[in-house]
């Protein structure tokens, strides 16, 4: 390790003027929770970590796929298979060990939401509506900041949201939940969606006004574009409606973005070692500490599966095979 006081690592950050050295410091202190460490996430993350955000908290549920290297920064070809904060964590390390990482392999849900308790910011790096909705509802009940980022094809979104401003139940609505894109996207929108996320995330972080607007970039046509977003009259969650936070999963089973990948949620707390030592007598098992693999399951310690298989049924038939019901 390398720790040459405070200066050299920053030096260029504190010779900004939009920050300095009082800046810097500050940023030491903050805690910025991300949700999503995939093609926005790892970008935001990596960022903020370089940049001397202090302590960093990740939330994913899922593991790392070939498909998945062509834009998820931190992540290379010998991380396949692993677990996304697990191996982001690792990564975070190598390029600043001074950052305290927290790691949640978690389905985010109403249940277990208050691991964003602590963080000052939370940054919305997922992929799907229903936890951003999520999110929107949470920081709206406790007053917490948060950046909402989309991106697909060659363009993205991104959003500030703060107490007493809209939210973005005020210009989104609920009847296209869609869970995954299967349209493609481009790695240079992404990354720029969440350089941009990250750039808002630091003048919050450090107590700069920023802009409340809806900013709208598509990097193929080279078109940015500044969007007003008021509040909504009869808004749920900006009354004080949270019925996201109330939601119960309906189905044990959920259908992945990716396809022929189905995730299972978990109701109990599960003796990893006892069942690696059950499968171990079946086939080579990958222990990451945090989850266990075999063939074509991942299993966490709440229960929690992502099997990968051609049906429901047939996912639902390896579950109770390999881990009971
Ligand atoms: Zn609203």
């Amino acid at each position: 390790m390398h720790n040459s006081g405070n200066n050299s690592r920053y030096s260029r950050q504190i010779l900004l003027e939009e920050i300095g050295a009082e800046g810097q410091a500050s940023l030491h202190n903050q805690k910025v929770a991300i949700v999503g460490v995939g093609a926005l996430g790892t970008v935001a993350a990596e960022l903020l970590a370089r940049a001397g955000a202090g302590n960093l908290i990740l939330i994913d549920r899922d593991v790392i796929e070939e498909s998945n290297l062509q834009r998820q920064t931190l992540f290379s070809e010998k991380d396949l298979g692993k677990n996304k904060v697990a191996a982001a964590e690792q990564r975070i390390n190598e390029i600043n060990s001074e950052i305290k990482v927290e790691t949640h392999a978690i389905h985010l849900n109403p249940q277990n939401i208050a691991v964003l308790q602590s963080a000052n910011l939370v940054l919305d790096c997922t992929d799907n509506l229903q936890t951003r909705f999520l999110i929107n509802d949470y920081c709206k009940k406790e007053q917490k900041p948060w950046i909402y980022a989309a991106a697909i094809k060659t363009s993205g979104y991104v959003m500030p949201f703060v107490p007493g401003g809209p939210c973005l139940q005020c210009f989104l609505a609920e009847s296209n939940l869609e869970t995954c894109d299967t349209v493609g996207v481009l790695n240079t929108i992404t990354v720029s969606i969440a350089s941009l996320q990250a750039t808002l995330a630091l003048k919050m972080l450090l107590g700069k006004e920023v802009e409340i607007l809806l900013y709208h970039y598509d990097i193929w046509n080279q078109n940015f574009k500044k969007l007003n977003i008021k509040k909504k009259e009869n808004c749920p969650a900006c009354a004080g409606n949270y019925s996201h936070l109330e939601k119960k999963e309906t189905s044990k089973f959920i259908r992945f973005c990716s396809a022929g990948k189905y995730q299972v949620l978990g109701n109990k707390e599960l003796d990893l070692a006892k069942i690696k030592e059950r499968w171990e007598k079946i086939a080579p098992v990958i222990d990451e500490g945090s989850c266990l693999q075999v063939q074509n399951i991942t299993l966490f310690k709440d229960g929690r599966a992502l099997i990968n298989a051609n049906s429901i049924e047939e996912a639902e038939a390896i579950y109770s095979r390999l881990v009971g019901n």
